[in-house]
């Protein structure tokens, strides 16, 4: 593609990075723009022997990365940051022509992107040393596995790719990352960048949809899947993956808790409350999806939650105004306006519609509060993955935390209190991956993210995430032989 920041890309050709080189396909796919539900743009669809071509170029360039040294690996890093941060705009533009977003927050995409590749690049590598039963050093040296395959949704496609990205190449692996098949303009733009920059096979990109994804869980030479997606697709890349017995992080759905108890302003808590369940209209995997009000503060939160919701403009994420875009996908769109209807069919009361709502084209839908609804309703136990928020009443805290925690996910939750003691222990005892107190989203790659229960297997960033991307071996020193 060349450099351009026209809103039609139809124009542009896209490409595959597969060992250092620009490949096409015979066969294409359409990218809907979700604001409009028209095609954007079609991407060459890699084929099976493709993959097998970038696995292949991958397998070949490992040995010669790995032996770069660190302080080379973080400079061929660095070189992808500028190429990011040079390519912002473009690359910014991209992700809201093929995600929906309003353009300040894919520009803050791009941005976090660069974010979390410097805190990954900046933590220390090392050996462990332990001492065995007899006294003497065991090193525990980490090795690179060899060949990573990432595979990422549609809700932040360079956020949630970049990282994968670095986590394989800064502990000495190489990648074929394959983008979500409705999100690929942003990542085969971003292959195309690198390419000039990185040692040819390092980071190959190719766009695929469910069964190239499959054919990476089940390949012979890959070594780890780095997944992000739905549960459904995450149980299906583990069945793949039991044949080679390929190692596996796995990035889950979630169904988030948020308890508020009752020492705390609804009115200041709601925007924080608001920006936590509604950003990326509510496709966040830890976004919150269930709100827990305490009873002297129901009414109030639920108020100032449904007027920050009618104000919020809803829209093409090109246009300046516009707070929250569309749902990405025609499937998210109808998954999520079945949700609502069920919750008004179950007696739900519906806050934060507007009197005089104009239509919105393309798959928009307000953000809405749904107060009264109890547990047992598609909405509270589902992940709705969306812009409409079940708000629910506690009066007890053992009640409220083992509600929080009746779910099959435990990605996030979060606690929102004054009495900071108080807070602490209810966080200690919500069945999650990660808590906040008095905010909930944001992870930072300095920090192990992952979900417990069905939210996941494993954990990303810190030196946790890195090493998951490496074969630990301990080193017994020598016992003495004479
Ligand atoms: P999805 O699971 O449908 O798709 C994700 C990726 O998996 C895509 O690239 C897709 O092509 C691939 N895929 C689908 N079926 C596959 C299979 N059988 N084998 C191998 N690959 C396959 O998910 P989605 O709808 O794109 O994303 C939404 C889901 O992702 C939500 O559940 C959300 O909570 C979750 N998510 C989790 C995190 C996290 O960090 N835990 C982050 C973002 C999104």
């Amino acid at each position: 593609m060349t450099n351009s920041t026209s809103s039609d890309v139809s124009k542009y050709r896209f490409v595959n990075t597969i060992d250092g080189r620009a490949v096409d396909s015979d066969h294409y796919i359409d990218v809907i723009n979700p604001a409009t539900g028209l095609v954007c743009a079609k991407v060459p669809e890699a084929t099976p022997d493709q993959l097998n071509e970038a696995v292949a170029a991958a397998r070949r360039a490992q040995p010669a990365w790995a032996a770069r040294d660190i302080p080379e690996r973080r400079r061929i890093l660095g070189l992808i940051a500028k190429a990011l941060i040079d390519n912002r705009d473009e690359l910014a533009h991209l992700i809201v022509l093929e995600q929906g977003k309003p353009m300040v927050r894919a520009l803050d995409e791009v941005t976090r992107s660069v974010e979390q590749l410097n805190f990954l690049m900046a933590i220390d590598l090392h050996d462990d040393h332990l001492v065995d039963s007899n006294d003497r050093p065991v090193r525990i040296h980490y090795e690179p596995l060899g060949v990573i395959g990432g595979i990422v949704p549609w809700n932040m496609p360079l956020v949630l790719g970049v990282p994968k990205i670095v986590h394989a190449l800064y502990t000495g692996n190489t990648i074929v990352l394959k983008p979500s098949q409705y999100t690929p303009l942003s990542s085969l733009r971003l292959g195309e960048l690198i390419t000039p920059l990185i040692p040819a096979g390092v980071v190959n990109i190719i766009a695929g949809g469910n069964e190239i994804g499959q054919l990476m869980s089940e390949h012979p030479d890959i070594d780890k899947i780095s997944f992000t997606g739905s549960l459904r697709a995450g149980r299906a890349v583990m069945r793949s993956a039991a044949g080679t017995l390929k190692r596996l992080t796995l990035e889950l759905g979630g169904n988030d808790a948020a308890i508020v108890f009752d020492d705390v302003d609804p009115e200041k808590i709601a925007p924080s409350l608001f920006r936590g369940a509604f950003a990326n209209s509510g496709q966040i995997c830890m976004a919150i999806k269930r709100l827990y009000v305490h009873e002297r503060i129901y009414e109030p939160v639920c108020q100032a939650l449904a007027a920050i919701a009618k104000r919020t403009v809803v829209g093409d994420g090109t246009s300046k105004e516009t707070q929250l875009g569309p749902l990405q996908n025609k499937t998210q769109f109808d998954m999520v306006s079945g949700i609502i209807d069920d919750a008004r069919a179950a007696g739900g009361r519906v806050l934060g519609e507007p009197d005089n709502a104009e239509k919105l084209g393309g798959y928009c839908i307000r953000p809405i509060i749904v107060a009264d609804l109890k547990e047992g309703t598609r909405l509270v136990d589902e992940e709705q993955f969306g812009p409409v928020l079940p708000v629910l009443k506690f009066t007890d805290t053992e009640d409220v935390i083992r509600r929080a925690n009746a779910t099959e996910y435990g990605l996030g939750a979060s606690v929102w209190s004054k009495d900071l003691d108080r807070a602490e222990r209810v966080a200690e005892r919500l069945d999650a991956g990660t808590v906040w107190i008095n905010y909930h989203l944001g992870s930072d790659a300095r920090v192990p993210f992952g979900g417990s229960k069905l939210s996941g297997v494993g954990v990303q960033y810190s030196l946790e995430g890195l090493r998951a991307s490496m074969q630990a071996r301990a080193i017994y020193s020598p016992a003495p032989i004479d």
